[in-house]
């Protein structure tokens, strides 16, 4: 497997990035139809309201990270479980490192929180669904689109990346993350 990874960002202020952006009912209509439902406590249903999530913050950093495949690795796929394990294997490679940075950047400015990607901090899976609390809720942080935010029209607008997804099972060109860190 080959590809390569690259990133971009923009800084907004918190309150516009909220107002064109976010529309926490409209998304929640999304997450109600996805497998994962329910499943992680990083996603909802949440017992908060999501729109707290963002009181108190002045700016954004949004972020994109790309992940590029090669045409060799695309073409290597032959079946749609193939592309999909490329496509997950690439984005826990580049997790493993993405996050400990999100973290850091946390540290370096008090107040901050990040956004991330639904939780995988948990090997064995997430607790959720025995009813058991969050193993780690100190390290836990949620995703920008469980909270409400269009990440398809933030990444479009003010990254200038079109989200692929693949509609025929093969391996999209790119896969894209897209995290944030709220700054006071
Ligand atoms: S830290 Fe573990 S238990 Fe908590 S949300 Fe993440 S996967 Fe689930």
């Amino acid at each position: 497997m080959n590809y390569t990874v690259s990133t971009r960002e923009a800084t907004v202020a918190a309150d516009e990035l909220i107002s064109r952006y976010r529309d926490v009912e409209r998304f929640k209509q999304y997450c109600l139809q996805c497998p994962g439902y329910g499943k992680s406590w990083s996603c909802p249903p949440f017992d908060f309201d999501p729109r707290t999530c963002s009181d108190g913050y002045k700016s954004v950093r949004l972020m994109g990270t790309i992940i590029e495949f090669d045409n060799e690795t695309r073409i290597a796929c032959k079946t749609t479980e193939e592309a999909i394990s490329v496509g997950r294997q690439a984005m826990e490679n580049v997790w493993k490192t993405l996050l400990p940075q999100l973290y850091e950047m946390e540290r370096n400015e008090p107040g901050s929180r990040c956004f991330t990607f639904r939780c995988v901090l948990c090997p064995e899976g997430c607790t959720r669904p025995q009813g058991k609390p969050c193993r780690h809720p100190e390290q836990m942080r949620h995703s920008l689109e469980s909270v409400g935010f269009d990440i398809e029209a933030m990444a479009r607008d003010l990254l200038g990346i079109t989200l692929e997804w693949s509609a025929d099972g093969s391996l999209a060109k790119h896969i894209t993350l897209v995290t944030a860190l709220f700054s006071r």
